[in-house]
């Protein structure tokens, strides 16, 4: 590997670190060209990031919680002015276009932005004489030194779900981003101590499982939050609750969008273009799988989706006509035309087949073309699987009922939608679909900052989700205090009942 490349590094109490060891190449997936070498921290790197965030908690935790959150209100300045600097880093190194990178920065500023007023959400309860001249109350405090571990397709928007909130909270930080496309978290992270953020508050270590695994068995880390693939997911849970630690672990999906016939099918089509094709099928709130109910109806969308593929641009994301760019890696892209051929093998029909699209300029970047399967069965591979490219498939069902079943069958169950013009039935899925984001005509059901993220089934382990106000319930421990003052020379026997209002 060329020694030359521009490195990126880690980030440890409030300095930039680029020590020698293990590296990776970062891949432009839209050339094929590694333009920067990423280094993978060894355990004792972490180890450094772990004792500068544990020495930094205490006069963090002190300082008062509006001071903490200014910090936040000032990045959110810095994140708008260099917005279009970050979306170039995601492009460069994810591959997905513009505007699409754009849409992510903007997610992760509203994110900030929730953080920057989540004092309103630490004031706790209070409530006065629960007893004779006893006033209880409860309140948040923080953990102490708390892990993030994100993933490649998101790696803006993700990481900002979490530090925020958890340093607003009080806590201090170590953030693993992922290592496929870590320009612009690092970038974030030097942004937030240009705010205000003091040293050792967050920290960033760039690295692979070594890393991981250190942040899992150090005591110190008292709290995991991961997003990534269900595997990881489920490992990430079962070693930090084994240590004790507070863990939520978001994990994959294949997520299923219902139409109904009474669905109006031009507007479902075009949603379900963003939907399964947006940032190359990238996003763990993607629609890969459509469920027509009734044939007239999977006609009606395979005929519309074969319509509107023919439109697409594909193609590098530097440039704003494009609508899809490339995968992020060769493996990736591999893989993603291997699950292509087996959905063949399998029978399912290829109406679409995106695997020949050439891009003039970029014959080494990982572009695959918009792929459509129409009859595809719940025991396909393609099916059960989550591909994570731009793979749709469309299974025909008879009933409302028989797509209900389908979805609350599958292991994942991350988000899911409904097209149709009935309320009744709208409000029948919603009531009774066994998933954690659902939308009605709405294909990304990805709720807002103010709300907080989550799947059910295999798509998340733990109880609280990502975001919103139940990152205030993650981030910090709950205390109950329970007082009272008695009156000076009053003297009190012992008391040998439980005591109660009665
Ligand atoms: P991934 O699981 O490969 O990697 C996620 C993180 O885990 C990275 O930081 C990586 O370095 C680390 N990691 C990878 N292998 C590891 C191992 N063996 N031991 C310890 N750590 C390891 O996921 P990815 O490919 O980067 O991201 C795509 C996946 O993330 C998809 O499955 C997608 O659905 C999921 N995702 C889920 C959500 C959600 O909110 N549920 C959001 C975004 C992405």
């Amino acid at each position: 590997m060329s020694q030359t490349l521009p490195t990126v590094g880690h980030f440890i109490d409030g300095q930039n670190v680029t020590l020698e060891g293990r590296s990776q190449e970062v891949w432009n997936p839209a050339t094929g060209v590694a333009e920067k070498r990423v280094l993978l921290a060894d355990k004792k790197t972490v180890e450094a990031a772990i004792a500068s965030a544990e020495k930094a908690f205490p006069a963090w935790r002190d300082t008062p919680p509006l001071k903490r959150a200014r910090v936040m209100s000032k990045l959110k300045v810095l994140l708008e002015a260099n917005a279009e600097k970050i979306a170039a880093m995601l492009t460069a190194e994810h591959g997905k276009v513009q505007g699409d990178a754009m849409g992510e920065v903007q997610r992760g500023i509203e994110n900030v932005e929730y953080a920057s007023y989540a004092t309103e959400l630490l004031k706790g309860e209070h409530s006065r004489n629960v007893g004779p001249g006893i006033d209880a109350w409860t309140e948040h405090q923080a953990l102490g030194v708390c892990a993030g571990i994100t993933p490649f397709n998101f790696p803006a928007m993700v990481p900002l779900w979490m530090w925020p909130m958890a340093v607003v909270c009080g806590n201090t930080f170590v953030l693993k981003p992922s290592e496929r496309d870590p320009s612009s978290t690092l970038f974030i992270t030097q942004l937030a101590m240009e705010a205000g953020l003091p040293p050792g508050v967050l920290n960033l270590v760039n690295g692979d499982k070594e890393a991981v695994d250190t942040l899992l068995h150090d005591a110190r880390i008292k709290a995991v939050s991961f997003v990534g693939s269900t595997p990881i997911a489920e490992y990430i849970y079962a070693e930090g609750c084994k240590t004790g630690k507070r863990v939520q672990a978001l994990g994959g999906a294949k997520n299923h969008a219902v139409v109904m016939p009474d669905a109006d099918i031009d507007n479902a089509v075009s949603a379900l273009m963003g939907a399964a094709y947006g940032s190359c099928g990238e996003r763990c709130m993607a629609i890969p799988i459509v469920v027509a109910v009734g044939d007239a109806t999977a006609d009606a969308v395979v005929a519309g989706l074969k319509t509107e593929i023919a439109k697409m641009k594909v193609g590098p994301g530097t440039d704003a006509k494009n609508d899809m760019g490339p995968l992020v890696t060769k493996p990736h892209f591999e893989k993603v035309k291997g699950y292509v051929e087996q959905g063949v093998k399998e029978g399912a029909q290829l109406v679409v087949d995106g695997r020949g699209v050439k891009v003039a300029g970029h014959e080494n970047g990982y572009f695959l073309g918009a792929c459509l399967f129409d009859h595809v069965k719940p025991g396909m591979v393609v099916y059960k699987e989550e591909i994570f490219g731009p793979v749709l498939g469309v299974v025909r069902v008879k009933t409302l009922e028989e797509a209900m079943k389908l979805i609350d069958d599958h292991e994942y169950g991350n988000g899911t939608c409904i097209f149709t013009r009935d309320g009744e039935a709208a409000r029948y899925f919603t009531d009774k679909i066994q998933v954690g984001m659902v939308g009605v005509n709405v294909p990304l059901p990805v709720p807002v900052a103010y709300h907080s993220f989550g799947g059910w089934k295999r798509s998340l382990f733990g109880d609280l989700h990502a975001y919103g106000p139940d990152a205030v319930r993650f981030y910090t421990k709950r205390k109950a205090i329970t007082q009272r003052w008695p009156s000076a020379g009053v003297r009190e026997g012992a008391v040998f009942s439980f005591p109660s209002t009665k």
